[in-house]
């Protein structure tokens, strides 16, 4: 797989204006601020790919992106940030639910990245529960892991797996887009579910 042959195809905020999958779908999912778009230009060398923001709560769209004409890889909004007005946060989370209870769709892995600085909220919680439950395969990304000291890290690691359901069955990559560790882990699992 050619990581360098990525490009933007299309956004959409609304969920009729989605065409029909073309391509196996893999979903990036999390809380705005989580550290997405960032992890997605790391992922796809690709600087200005997602937008990077410093303030959050901006990506109110579902944003699609080709990779290698072999996996479509689609930017959930960020959820989660509160000082949005209720009316937008129930239509991200109809489009983040619409898309993810849609079966006509071929999508085979959600990412969904959570950040390492504290222990998993309760948002993250209901995420994971709701993928339990609709028989999602979903990961789990660890970010901004170079936030972490080393013991920060080492209890971050044996803690995450106790605070989040099903947790020992979970695979979880520690990544960061400042060192780019667990850049070839994802990789990995791309060209995995690529190769089906
Ligand atoms: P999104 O809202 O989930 O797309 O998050 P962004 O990618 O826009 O990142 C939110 C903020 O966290 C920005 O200030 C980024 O620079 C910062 N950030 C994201 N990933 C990392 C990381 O791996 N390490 C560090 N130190 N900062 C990060």
């Amino acid at each position: 797989m050619n990581y360098h042959k990525v490009s933007f195809l299309a956004s959409y905020g609304l969920l009729k204006q989605i065409p029909p999958s073309s391509k196996i779908e893999i979903a990036f999912a999390g809380r705005s601020n989580v550290g997405k778009s960032s992890l997605i230009n790391k992922l796809f060398n690709r600087k200005g790919l997602a937008r990077v923001s410093a303030v959050p709560g901006k990506t109110a769209t579902i944003n699609f992106y080709d990779l290698d004409d072999t996996v479509h890889i689609v930017d959930l909004p960020g959820y989660g940030y509160a000082k949005v007005a209720k009316t937008e946060k129930v239509r991200w989370a109809e489009l983040i639910e619409g898309y993810l209870n849609d079966e006509s769709r071929s999508m085979e892995l959600v990412v969904l990245l959570v950040d390492s600085r504290h222990p998993a909220t309760r948002l993250d919680i209901d995420m994971i529960d709701y993928l339990i439950e609709t028989e999602k395969p979903f990961i789990i990304a660890l970010t901004k892991m170079d936030k972490l000291n080393k013991t920060e890290r080492q209890n971050r690691l044996s803690s995450i797996a106790d605070e989040i359901p099903c947790g020992g069955d979970i695979t979880i990559v520690p990544f960061s887009a400042e060192t780019g560790e667990g850049v070839e882990a994802l990789r990995e699992i791309i060209e995995e579910i690529a190769s089906y």
